[in-house]
């Protein structure tokens, strides 16, 4: 099973990835997490990222293509995976088509602006374990601190209203797109992205089975 994920920032992607993978047992790969873990480990490609980044661009079409090529040659990939922010332009997804045949779906959780920078503002994630949270729609049982390990809560660099207005406009200009470009192959599925984050995943099951 191939699948990628295309959504607005904060629309659930994240989310919803940690929960298919667990259904289908396949790889999650997130580029977002591996650009942030290239940063915070002080690599070259992690400063070469950082600033783009933090204002709410996006990285080269060629180096993302480079990483992914590389992590989706690893061994737990063998029984797929769900990209979860890639692609995120056109060319992206021509370069991915290019390198394994063809996805077997794209869903797309849409959400309205006013609620996606509603939403970003309030995420929260802990550096230690990398589980998320959501003031608004996932709190941690203890404000600011990790359930998971204990760790303090942090808040994402481009989880700011500027970064986020940033991104969000990024998204329309450059991702959306991606929209109309797997619809034409009829491999998109769309989900209401603001149902509950249990509907949204019984959705996405359901719609991915009627094709099966
Ligand atoms: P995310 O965690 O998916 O929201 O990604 C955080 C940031 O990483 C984005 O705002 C971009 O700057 C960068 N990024 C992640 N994935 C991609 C991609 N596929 N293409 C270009 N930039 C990306």
């Amino acid at each position: 099973m191939k699948l990628v994920l295309i959504g607005a920032p904060a629309a659930g992607k994240g989310t919803q990835a940690k929960r298919l993978i667990e259904h289908y047992n396949i790889a999650h790969i997130s580029t977002g997490d591996m650009l942030r873990e290239e940063i915070s480990k002080g690599t070259e490609l992690g400063e070469k990222v950082k600033s783009v980044m933090a204002s709410g661009g996006l990285v080269s079409d060629d180096l993302i293509i480079e990483i992914v090529k590389a992590r989706i040659a690893e061994d737990d990939c063998k029984n797929g995976f769900i990209f979860d922010g890639f692609p995120r332009t056109v060319v992206q997804a021509e370069k991915l088509d290019e390198i394994i045949g063809h996805i077997d779906r794209a869903v797309f959780i849409n959400a309205p602006d006013e609620v996606m920078l509603q939403r970003l503002t309030a995420r929260e994630t802990c550096p230690k374990c990398g589980a998320t949270y959501n003031k608004l729609s996932l709190p941690s049982k203890v404000a600011g601190v990790c359930d998971a390990c204990g760790e303090k809560l942090t808040q994402r660099k481009d989880d700011t209203v500027e970064a986020g207005k940033a991104r969000l406009k990024t998204f329309h200009e450059q991702s959306e797109p991606l929209v109309d470009y797997y619809k034409k192959q009829n491999l998109l599925f769309e989900v209401n992205g603001l149902m509950d984050i249990d509907e949204v995943t019984k959705s996405i099951i359901s719609g991915l089975g009627e094709k099966a």
